[in-house]
């Protein structure tokens, strides 16, 4: 066990048995030697600076109908709205004063925003905040398409591949998506120059250590800039809605290795996994997690874009999460930094 972790982190490569292996016999020692690991290469990549994005979501209509997510379409309960464009800059000057300096545009796949809608979003908010990154999280979308938002000022994308077992995507999506198609649109996001994060969740139905494995390697392949991993959480409202959340536990365990694999990758400690446990991001970060991406989104719409019950700060000013998160990082040694937060040494 202690040796596949050290093979990780000098040749950050293991074969398919041993990932396997590691995985399926962890334990809380081998978790602490991993998370030890982790953070020494995470300390010399990145020091103890933790970046921030502010997380704009725009829209919660979506054309898709994910079996796992509480703004599916077929989800009549969910309250359905959308922000315009000053509503979206008005977020991101909120964010700015905050010290925000990436700002995420989060939405379901809404055909309401057009590529010259979403196109005009983007150029205005690199005009007014020309040292800002903008990231973008719209789903599968034309080359054509991710073509014209980058050279509208775009910088990244974030597109969770959510599964690169066949099987286990079908379980997870209706007949009209495909993995196939969330791969190409990843690899066409990364030919077309941006900085690309996948990612999946941990603990959905029916995952099994073999899907982990092959997410694992499927990450090796892509190389990706960022990995978004959160534990899946049901929503009450969906067809998944007894289907058990993911564990603390084993989320942090697949941000240790993946920290080892990518050692300059960005690495979030997401919402769900402060969702799922009060000190979850903090622990992340403790595991080898470097982001944080707290809710820039106006108070009135947040309970709104609910992907998943018990959903944390919604309630809350970007002020608050701002300070309460400062807090939150300063407490385990770390530091919030005012910084685009670009990846390093890919
Ligand atoms: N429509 C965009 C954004 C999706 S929301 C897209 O397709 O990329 C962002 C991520 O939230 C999804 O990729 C999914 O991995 C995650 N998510 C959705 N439902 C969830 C749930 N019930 N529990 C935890 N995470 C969920």
């Amino acid at each position: 066990m202690i040796n596949l972790i050290d093979k990780l982190a000098t040749e950050q490569c293991l074969l398919y048995d041993e990932m396997h292996y590691l995985i399926e016999n962890r334990n809380e020692e081998t978790a602490q030697y991993l998370f030890e690991k982790a953070r020494q290469v995470r300390i010399l990549h990145y020091g103890h600076d933790v970046y921030m994005r502010g997380l704009i979501e725009f829209t919660n209509y979506c054309r898709n109908d994910c079996y796992y997510c509480g703004i599916r379409k077929s989800n009549c309960n969910a309250e359905r709205y959308r922000l315009t464009k000053d509503q979206i800059l008005h977020c991101c000057d909120v964010g700015y004063k905050l010290g925000f300096r990436t700002f995420v545009l989060q939405g379901g796949e809404d055909g309401h925003y057009r590529d010259e809608v979403l196109a005009d979003i983007v150029s205005s908010i690199k005009e007014e905040y020309p040292d800002c990154a903008v990231t973008l999280s719209l789903g599968e979308r034309s080359y054509e398409s991710y073509k014209m938002l980058f050279e509208a000022g775009a910088d990244r994308y974030l597109l969770r591949h959510e599964t690169a077992n066949e099987e286990h995507y079908s379980k997870l999506h209706p007949p009209v998506m495909s993995l196939k198609n969330r791969k190409q649109c990843l690899y066409n996001l990364k030919e077309i120059g941006y900085q690309v994060g996948c990612g999946f969740m941990v603990g959905s139905p029916f995952q099994t250590v073999d899907c982990l494995v092959e997410d694992l390697m499927f990450i090796k392949e892509l190389r990706p800039h960022m990995v978004g991993i959160g534990p899946y959480i049901p929503h009450k409202d969906t067809p998944f809605a007894d289907k058990p959340s993911g564990t603390l536990e084993l989320t942090l365990f697949l941000l240790g290795i993946i920290r080892l694999m990518l050692p300059g990758v960005l690495l979030p400690a997401t919402t769900a996994l402060g969702t799922i446990h009060p000190k979850g991001r903090e622990l992340g970060i403790l595991a080898g997690a470097n982001v944080v991406m707290p809710n820039l989104s106006p108070t009135d719409v947040r309970k709104k874009y609910l992907l998943y019950d018990n959903k944390i700060c919604t309630g809350d000013e970007a002020a608050e999460c701002r300070k309460c998160l400062e807090r939150r990082i300063e407490s385990i040694g770390y530091k919030l930094v005012v910084s685009r937060g670009d990846c390093k040494y890919m």
